[in-house]
Parts: structure tokens; sequence; C-alpha cells
């Protein structure tokens, strides 16, 4: 079938758009549109075979109920009985909204539409162009996410395109989505009333107008043997290609330990993404790094998830990183989406952290424009099981000097250069726990700790590896006694490398 793409403008729709729409779910047929909250694949609800295509099209297990969309409130005395008084306060405070309701389904429901059950979810979009598709449609219209079962829901009709695209008759493209994740369910079929899904409207938006809400304790992460109780739940939703896993601490641990792994991952050789946000996605140097969204407003966070979880997939990364998010708000929502795109795969920051011991190695000479240059750019060119920032720093540095000619001399002919470095001098920040300082000689190391005091990361290069040779000052001597410094520097830097990568294999 030849999918019809229609682009229509919220702020001025197009009215002969809609009835046709409208007249393809009256016939039966499947139209896609979009609601606040993700778009949606609508058929009619109230016709079982309309459901059975919609489950068609989208892969959809059939016992995993449709959610049924209306665009007023009095729509809902025919489809639910039974409704409890609490209904009309949700209804006025919440609809049109990210709320969806489940209550007592009526004989005009058919089971089609509800995945068998005797209960049916109801629903007012607030989104304009999708209430005027459902009052063009006759009033009552299912509608579960317009995407493959399995993949992210989609937030833009694009995605609905790449999931659908000869499979439905339409495709309303209203531009992106509001929200980006699906609406919260509560059921009110229970006492108190209690949250299947968590969505955009929290409990504690909630509990003003229906007092105490319960949540499904399946959602709260905890591992249970218990299924959860709306059956869309329990599939493993929203799955990306690749292996997907949350990182959680506290942002800075966060940061630290995504960092760590995808250094490990990519010298296994293997394509790593990043799920950050605008204020950590400059901290990384390896791997695609996707910024989703500011942690000020995680508002933003929401609307973006899914299409950079869609974006990942195209970007052909074996394994994805995600910084995780504060339990609260949306939050929860967020979360929730995350760990299930994760299938639960969580990894403490903390415990990736502490694998690590030093983060940034600091070569310290006089002046820093011989020795201490060229040990640091020895050490850039070695095979380092973890991440370094690697400098050197002198401890009398009146200006930038660039590095002795001699020196350069030497390492240009073995194929290495300092051309870039100028020197600088050491400061007090520099002697801060992650950070291993390595002194040419005793007396360097005396005056240091001298000046610093003894932080318990002061060496000398010599007595961090366990070697027995020092390294000459090469200063104002021939050519040849720079080389034979170079010479004593690269059997030292093997070894420290030796050191520093045995830390990864027995732990720090
Ligand atoms: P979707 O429309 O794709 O966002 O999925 C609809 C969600 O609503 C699924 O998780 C369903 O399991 C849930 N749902 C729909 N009807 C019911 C119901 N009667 N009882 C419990 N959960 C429901
Ligand atoms: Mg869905």
């Amino acid at each position: 079938m030849e999918t019809i793409i229609k682009k229509i403008d919220k702020m001025n729709i197009d009215q002969k758009t809609i009835q046709e729409a409208g007249e393809i779910l009256k016939k039966g047929g499947l139209v896609a549109f979009p609601t606040e909250t993700v778009y949606g694949l609508g058929a009619n609800a109230l016709d079982e075979e309309a459901a059975r295509k919609t489950y068609a099209a989208k892969g959809r297990p059939s016992d995993n109920p449709l959610i049924v969309h209306i665009c007023e409130v009095d729509a809902l005395n025919r489809i639910a009985v039974n409704i409890p008084e609490e209904v009309g306060r949700l209804a006025e405070k919440f609809w049109p909204g990210p709320l969806t309701l489940i209550l007592e389904k009526s004989d005009e429901v058919p089971y089609g539409t509800t995945g068998g059950l005797d209960t049916v979810a109801v629903r007012m979009p607030s989104d304009s162009i999708a209430r005027e598709l459902i009052r063009a449609a006759g009033g009552y219209v299912s509608a579960p996410s317009a995407n493959t079962s399995g993949r992210p829901s989609p937030t833009a009709a694009e995605h609905v395109r790449e999931d659908l695209d000869g499979k439905i008759e339409m495709i309303l493209d209203g531009g992106s989505v509001d929200i980006g994740l699906e609406s919260t369910i509560l059921d009110m079929t229970v006492t108190p009333p209690m949250i299947l899904r968590p969505g955009a409207i929290t409990a504690d938006m909630m509990e003003p107008v229906v007092g105490h809400v319960s949540i499904d304790e399946t959602l709260l992460g905890r591992e249970t043997d218990k299924a959860p109780k709306a059956p869309g739940m329990k599939y493993r939703h929203y799955a990306p290609k690749a292996k997907l896993m949350i990182v959680e601490g506290n942002v800075k641990e966060e940061v630290l330990a995504i960092r760590q792994l995808c250094y490990a991952a990519v010298r296994e050789g293997k394509r790593v993404g990043v799920i950050a946000t605008n204020e950590t996605y400059s901290y990384y140097t390896n791997g695609v790094v996707k910024n989703i969204g500011t942690r000020e407003n995680e508002k933003t966070i929401a609307r973006n998830l899914y299409a950079v979880l869609r974006e990942f997939d195209d970007e052909e990364v074996d394994e994805i990183y995600s910084e995780s998010f504060a339990l609260q708000g949306i939050g929860n929502a967020i979360m929730n989406r995350l760990e299930k795109a994760a299938g639960h795969l969580r990894i403490s920051a903390a415990s990736v952290v502490k694998q690590q011991k030093y983060r940034r190695i600091i070569f310290v000479s006089m002046t820093d424009t011989c020795r201490g240059p060229m040990a640091a750019e020895m050490l850039r060119r070695e095979d380092l099981h973890q991440e370094y920032v690697i400098d050197s720093r002198g401890m009398v540095v009146l200006f930038p000097e660039p590095v002795n000619q001699k020196a350069e001399a030497v390492m240009k002919s073995a194929q290495m250069t300092m051309a870039s470095h100028t020197a600088v001098a050491l400061s007090e920040a520099e002697m801060e726990g992650d950070i291993l300082l390595l002194t040419m000689d005793e007396e360097q190391k005396i005056k240091l700790t001298e000046q610093y005091g003894d932080n318990g990361n002061i060496y000398t290069l010599k007595e961090f590896t366990g070697e027995e040779t020092d390294i000459p000052n090469p200063y104002g001597k021939p050519l040849n006694v720079y080389g034979e410094c170079l010479e004593t520097l690269s059997k030292l830097i093997h070894k420290l490398t030796e050191k520093l990568n045995s830390f990864t294999e027995g732990g720090a």
C-alpha cells in the first residue's frame, strides 16, 4: 500500500486534510497523527477489524491493549461503565493532556481494542490536530505509539515513516511533538488509584485532586517476579540496536566513569556512544557523544530521548553509555523509559571510578623545556590501558619558553616532536589527589614537597618505576648527550607504562 504523507500546520489546520484522514479512519483504515506525547497510530476504536490491522502494522503482540483517544469528556459514557466520581475531577484538571485513565469497559468497546481485558484505557489529547482528527473520525480513535513494536516511540513524522511506510494509509506530519514520552497511565479500577506507567503528569500533581496514588511496584526498579499491571510494560520496549548501559552516581562520577568505560571499549575496537547533557558533553573525548538536553530543564531531555535512541541506531555503535537523571518530576518517566531501553543494565559510577587511581600525569622538571616535555610526549605514544591527561610542568618558569633545540632535534630523529610545547609553571591546583607528579631527580622531588607538602602522589620517575637509572640533565652538553638522555627516558617510560597498566589488571 502507498502511504500518503501530508504536512499539517497546528496553527492553521487544513480541514480538507482532516476530513480526508477522518474518512480513512471511519472506513477502518490507519492514520498516524501527532499528539502532545508521541505520534499515535490511529484506528476506529469501536471496530474490531481496525484493531487487528493496528497490531499487524506495528507487529505488536495482541495482548497489549490500545488506548482509546476521545475529544470530549462526555464521550466517556459510551465506552466506560461504573465510572468513579474522581474521574470527573481528574478530567477537569488534566484533560486535555497526557493522562490515560483505566476504567471498566462498556460492551461497545471490542475486546480487540482492549487486548481481551474488561477494562479500557482512555485519554483526551491536547494536540489540536489530534482532537480535530478524533472528531472527524467519529469520536473514538484507538492509538498506540506509531512505531514498530520494540523500537523507540516516534516523536516526529519522519520516525513514523521509517517504521510504517507502506503499512498504513496516511501519516499526518504536524512537526515534532511537545512532551516526547508517552502519557501517564492511572488505573481507576483500584483504590487507591495506581500509576501503571509514569509520564508527564506525576503522582505529586494528581494527589491534591484524588488523594493518595499508589505506584505499580514493578516500576520502581526493584527486581520482582510480578508482571506489570499494564500489559505493555512487560515488553522490552524502546530498544536501541546497541547495548545500552545506564551509569548511575553523582554527575561528576558519572562523567569520569563513562570516560573510563569509553576509553576501555575503544581500546577493544568497539564503537561507543554516549548520552550526555548540555552540562557534560564537552567532557567526553571518545565515541559518538549526543547532547540530550539540559539538566536544568528535564523536559528537554524527555523531548529528545527517543530521537537520540533512534539516531544511535544509524550510527552503528556497539555500546551506548548513558548518564542517569534525578527521579523527580518527569525524571521518573525518563528513567523508566531509559531503563527499559537498557533492559535494566546499570553500572555503578563509583565502582568504575575507584578502579582508576590517577587520571592525570605531570612530569615535573626545573624549566619544562627538555626532559619533562620529552617524557610527556613519549608517554602519550604508549598503549595505556586507562585514559590519562599527560602534561609537563616546570618549577621555575618565567615565560612560555619553547623547548630546548637540541632536545627537539633528538626527538625529531626518533620521529617525535615537541614543536607545539611551551613551558608552563606548575601550580598549586595541580596537587589534587588523582594527579601523579613525576620529577626527573631527587632534588626536584624534595623541593616540590617542601613547597606544597607531601600529598603522597609525588615521586621521582626512577623511584616510581623501581629503576636504578637517574635521568642526567643534558643541558649545555653536546647533542649526543641529549641522545643518551632520550634513550634513558625511553626505557623509564616503557617501565612507567607497564606499571600504570598493571593497575588495571590487579586494581589500583
Ligand atoms: P502505547 O499506546 O503504545 O503507548 O501503549 C499503551 C499502553 O497502555 C500499553 O502499555 C498498554 O499495556 C496500556 N494499556 C492499555 N489498555 C490498558 C488496560 N485496559 N489496562 C492496563 N493497561 C492498559
Ligand atoms: Mg508504544
